[in-house]
């Protein structure tokens, strides 16, 4: 119950273990162009194209930003997390002009405050981090979105704890936005995977990027050969990991995307009920994600050993990542398979590792918050 990686289904695992094909073989061009479709139709991109890369999400951010900018482009890192400030580090080495813009921790970015700082048209490219995993805070992309539909700034969405499971479309009117493959599109680490839209891809075109790997000109040229099962080659791709994505992709098709983003709200609210009952304090001031819940550990209760003794009752969780309050806080994923019986474990473990370690509660409490959301939801959809 990590936010990433998360547990994968069989199906994708048995796939990862088939031989090793050449990447170049008319099967594995047809697994490549099926992989890149799939991905389009999931970030809802009707126009430009669709990456696959080896490596995890920080090389997503990477290659989402810097075909974008030149030395010193100005740059606003809508910030609402650890994930924000890993978009300040990256920036900080290509330019000087860089502003930031911070709401309060738990509090999602204002699009109000977003417009204004934007309408003068004066930044080149403005990235937001859809869900920051480190405060489970979601922005509203889908207001923000549209604002930039009018400017030449290119928006660029980190939509790594969010891509496959919250609402999300490029139609909204963003121009980049990319995930990895071990979150919500269930498929093990090892694949930076996103899609750049017409006015990103006219803005790449004029410009020199400033990495070699991650010149997205040069890869583009495969994508665009692979989608009409010409080979084109750059560098080897992750032939195991490419086809176990496929496998992934063929999934959550099959349970359509619609359906797989209301069982992730119906989880994750059922889940934020438990905490709630048990009178734990979210970060998130309401702004919630559906992919992970973000809550403090009760005064007086050390992470150490309530993180092992939940994982002893049968959950794995994660501690916190925000360098300041790290201790204070754990995380919990409920993205990919999850149901409502990972949800009533990991309430479980949760209430039972909370009186070993000294918090008055009654077990149960949190179990039955949950029940009942997730029997509303029942009753509703029979
Ligand atoms: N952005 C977000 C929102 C993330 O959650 C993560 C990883 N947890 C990353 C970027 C970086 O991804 P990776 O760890 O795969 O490099």
């Amino acid at each position: 119950m990590i936010p990433g990686p998360i547990e994968y289904e069989n199906n994708v695992l048995s796939a990862l273990a088939q031989p090793t094909i050449s990447h170049t073989s008319k099967e594995f061009l047809s697994i490549f162009k099926q992989t890149l479709e799939k991905v389009m139709t999931i970030f809802d991109l009707r126009e430009g194209l669709p990456f696959i890369l080896s490596g995890s999400g920080t090389l997503a951010m990477e290659i989402g930003t810097v075909n974008f900018i030149k030395r010193d482009s100005k740059v606003l890192v809508v910030n609402t997390g650890y994930f924000g400030d890993r978009f300040v580090d990256l920036f900080s080495r290509f330019t000087k002009n860089l502003d930031v813009y911070k709401p309060p921790l738990g509090e999602a970015a204002d699009p109000k405050i977003i417009k204004e700082k934007v309408s003068g048209n004066e930044y080149d490219l403005v990235t937001v981090t859809h869900v920051d995993t480190s405060t489970g805070v979601r922005n509203d992309v889908k207001s923000i979105a549209p604002i930039f539909k009018d400017l030449d700034t290119i928006l660029v969405v980190d939509g790594v704890c969010s891509i496959g499971a919250e609402e999300f479309s490029m139609e909204w009117g963003v121009d980049v936005a990319f995930t990895a493959s071990q979150k919500a599109l269930g498929a093990p680490p090892g694949l930076a995977v996103g899609v750049v839209n017409q006015k990103a891809m006219k803005r790449m075109e004029s410009l020199q990027p400033l990495s070699f790997f991650s010149d997205l000109r040069k890869w583009n040229n495969v994508f665009k050969a692979m989608l009409e099962l010409k080979p084109g080659y750059f560098g080897t791709p992750n032939v195991n990991l490419i086809t176990a994505l496929n496998v992934s992709l063929n999934n959550i098709m099959a349970e359509g995307m619609e359906k797989r983003i209301k069982r992730h709200e119906i989880i994750a609210e059922s889940f934020r009920a438990a905490i709630n009952a048990l009178g734990l304090e979210m970060i998130p001031k309401g702004a919630y994600a559906n992919t992970l819940s973000v809550q403090y550990l009760p005064d007086g209760v050390k992470q150490g050993p309530f993180l092992d003794d939940a994982a002893r009752y049968g959950a794995v969780f994660a501690s916190g990542l925000i360098p300041e309050i790290r201790e204070k806080y754990f995380r919990v994923g409920h993205m990919g398979s999850v149901g409502p019986s990972e949800i009533m474990i990991s309430v479980g473990a949760i209430e039972r590792a909370l009186k070993k370690n000294g918090y008055n509660v009654k077990l149960g409490t949190g179990l039955a918050a949950a029940q009942e959301i997730l029997f509303k939801y029942d009753q509703g959809n029979p």
